[in-house]
């Protein structure tokens, strides 16, 4: 079987800082550790985290105190100050890239705007975004689109892991319905990178593998870039997903990967599917 990998694959630069942060942070304290949820939506990385003691808490209930990693999706300011006041002394591992965001929208807001973000309400990237603007921002995606009036003035930015098609569609259905939109395009550069290189990768190959966590919205984002171009694709967490009846009748194979799956993980894969 051919294996052809995607240009840019493995972790992005704001997983693989906090990650070296979480462990930096173990290596100088004896207090508990903790991350607030899983650091990255990769089962095997926090698997390999909760080995070396750092563990992922679900609420601040969870814990009684100690160290608390905030992630890098970042939360909503009221997160730190609750943490504070429980006693857990934070280590701030948003990546920078999300931090602009969370600024752009808080600064939108400020300035009056009606302040739009392009991604998925639930994502707690997105909800720490709309925590920076005092819950006033809203969510857009193609499942909750907002009513808007001509009077509006509208902030726009996106959730770093948006495709640039979902924001482009964003923007088009909003710039008909007003007279003044401000728009910061806040797709990480590592995002697009891999999207691109997924799309032209789908667009050569006759079978795409998405290798990346089922939670990670950004390897969600790849699986629907490549299906869209028309390309049988299957997301997978590990080797172990792989059904062999999926390569029957296909000759060459892509390998892409999101911004939080480890290298190993990815190396697992194109080995395994070179001895098919
Ligand atoms: S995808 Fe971009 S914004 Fe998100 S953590 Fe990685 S570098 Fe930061």
């Amino acid at each position: 079987m051919n294996v052809m990998v995607a240009e840019h694959i493995g972790f992005c630069f704001g997983v693989m800082r906090a990650l070296n942060i979480a462990k930096k942070t173990k290596e100088r304290t004896d207090k508990p550790v903790f991350t607030l949820g899983p650091l990255i939506h990769n089962p095997q990385a926090v698997h390999e985290l909760e080995e070396l003691g750092i563990h992922p808490i679900n609420s601040l209930d969870e814990a009684p105190g100690g160290i608390l990693i905030i992630r890098s999706h970042g939360v909503p300011p009221d997160v730190i100050e609750k943490a504070k006041e429980k006693g857990f002394e934070i280590v701030d591992a948003t990546c920078p890239f999300v931090k602009r965001v969370q600024e752009y929208a808080r600064k939108l807001c400020e300035e009056g705007y009606r302040v739009i973000v392009v991604g998925e309400e639930n994502h707690p990237e997105v909800i720490g975004i709309i925590g920076h603007t005092g819950g006033k921002a809203e969510a857009m995606n193609k499942r909750r689109i907002p009513v808007i009036e001509d009077r509006d003035r509208i902030g726009m930015v996106a959730q770093t892991t948006q495709s640039i098609e979902n924001l482009k569609l964003a923007i088009s259905y909003v710039v008909e319905r007003v007279k003044e939109l401000k728009v910061y395009n806040t797709i990480c550069n590592a995002t697009y990178m891999r999207q691109q290189s997924t799309k032209l990768l789908a667009k050569e190959v006759d079978l795409m593998l998405v290798v990346g966590g089922k939670m990670s919205a950004n390897t969600s984002r790849l699986v629907e870039i490549a299906r869209n171009e028309g390309c049988e694709t299957y997301h997978i967490e590990t080797k172990e997903d792989i059904d062999p009846a999926w390569f029957s009748g296909k000759i060459t194979v892509g390998v892409a990967s999101g911004t939080s799956t480890p290298d190993w993980v990815i190396k697992d894969v194109v080995e395994y599917i070179k001895n098919l």
